[in-house]
């Protein structure tokens, strides 16, 4: 399912007084969700020595969020400047952040390297030189398969992803950042998102440990981590099963054993999850104020695309719940917002029970790459956040955009260049 039973009952009971409190919309985040699904993941991975999760920042950048993440001992994922400074302002160590950018800007290499550094994960072979002085001891590329993996629906096909090094490449790139000075390594790959079969991360387990073995052979190197990157699916329709993450992490511990047998050692494993540690803690809540009924019935709520893009950009199903309407009749309605593009709809042909102005709608599983991926477009502002306790408080982690902020690049002192 998507949102749990266990959220819903925090949730639904306290809906109107928190939406009469902070006003709709909004986006609330369970805590109490996120520590539980941090806790299955440490365990479910407790048998891999030295096991870590570096949380995807892009899925839920707010500082709140971040600082959980820390409070569980987990790492992050970064792959811009603003993304590592929030890393670093929750108390990220070096060693505590992966810097996975692609098409690097100097000032980013420089960024990076500041404040005691970080694990710079490089894209490609050609950014070894252009890597500032001193060159980190500490290097990891992004490994991309091409060829020799099929594509996952969201991601797509690894040949025509603009990511990581070859295959071809790969021993090479660590030859050349070995001649730069790195003495210590370490291996990454991303190449799935969404993924709900569980054998497709195996395999991506599997791969990740031979391009390390092939490498070890080459160079005569040892690797101090392999990271599996993110992707882990999250089931977003009723219907959908989850991940089965028993499984999953019996078959990856299984590979690091046979490994280790083989070896003598064997990496640490890394992952970088984004979606699967927060996106079914999170529900987007917004009220009805309108309906219409021309070609379609359509109801207008005070939501739009900015709060949440990816039913406009990927066609993605977002689960909607309608607390207090479930004893209704049914219709089949667009649920819409105000924004002057026709993909600003969060569910389209959808039954769902008959709703009246003043509901509050629910939709589920904004936790990652909710929020974070809205846009301004059309002077539709990005909604507030909140955070559900799991001390029952309800918290403000981000407000509302205003109108100051909109305009805010835009009011400066005069500065102009005469030609
Ligand atoms: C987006 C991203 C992730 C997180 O992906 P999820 O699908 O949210 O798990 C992890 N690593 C990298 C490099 C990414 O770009």
């Amino acid at each position: 399912m998507p949102m749990s039973d266990a959220f819903k009952q925090r949730l639904f009971p306290e809906l109107e007084r928190i939406a009469e409190h902070f006003g709709t919309p909004f986006h609330i985040y369970d805590e109490a969700g996120i520590l539980d699904t941090g806790a299955r993941l440490k365990e479910a991975f407790a048998g891999i020595e030295g096991f870590q999760e570096y949380y995807a920042v892009k899925a839920l950048p707010n500082l709140k969020i971040l600082e959980l993440m820390k409070r569980m001992g987990f790492g992050f994922d970064c792959s811009s400047i603003p993304e590592l400074v929030m890393a670093r302002r929750v108390g990220a160590g070096p060693m505590e952040i992966m810097f996975t950018s692609n098409n690097t800007a100097p000032h980013e290499f420089t960024a990076a390297a500041a404040d005691g550094g970080c694990i710079l994960n490089l894209d490609d072979i050609s950014l070894i030189a252009k890597v500032p002085e001193p060159f980190p001891e500490l290097i990891c590329f992004r490994y991309n398969p091409g060829p020799r993996r099929t594509g996952n629906v969201i991601i797509g096909n690894p040949v025509e992803a603009k990511y990581g090094v070859t295959h071809n490449q790969v021993v090479d790139a660590y030859r050349q950042a070995r001649e730069r000075g790195a003495k210590r390594f370490g291996l990454h790959t991303m190449v799935a998102s969404n993924e709900l079969d569980y054998t497709y991360m195996v395999e991506t387990a599997r791969m990740i440990l031979e391009v390390a073995e092939l490498v070890m052979n080459e160079l005569g190197i040892r690797f101090e981590f392999v990271n599996i990157g993110g992707g882990f699916g999250i089931p977003y329709r009723p219907d959908d099963s989850p991940l089965d993450l028993a499984r999953m992490s019996r078959e990856i511990t299984a590979l690091f054993d046979d490994f280790r047998a083989r070896h003598g050692q064997a990496p640490r494993m890394v992952m970088e999850s984004g979606r699967w540690m927060t996106g079914p803690h999170g529900v987007l809540v917004t009220r009805a104020i309108n309906h219409k009924d021309t070609y379609r019935r359509y109801i207008g709520v005070d939501a739009c695309m900015s709060s949440l893009m990816r039913p406009a950009i990927y066609g993605a199903y977002h689960h909607i719940d309608v607390p207090g309407a479930e004893g209704r009749p049914t219709e089949v309605v667009d649920v819409v917002g105000s924004l002057c593009e026709n993909n600003d709809k969060f569910a389209v042909q959808r039954e769902l029970p008959r709703i009246e102005e003043g509901d509050l709608l629910v939709i589920h599983d904004t936790g990652a790459h909710g929020h974070a991926m809205g846009f301004q477009y059309n002077g539709r502002l990005r909604p507030q956040e909140l955070l559900l306790r799991a001390d029952g408080r309800v918290e403000l982690i981000r407000r509302a955009e205003t109108l100051d902020d909109y305009l805010a690049t835009q009011t400066f002192e005069p500065r102009t260049l005469a030609l």
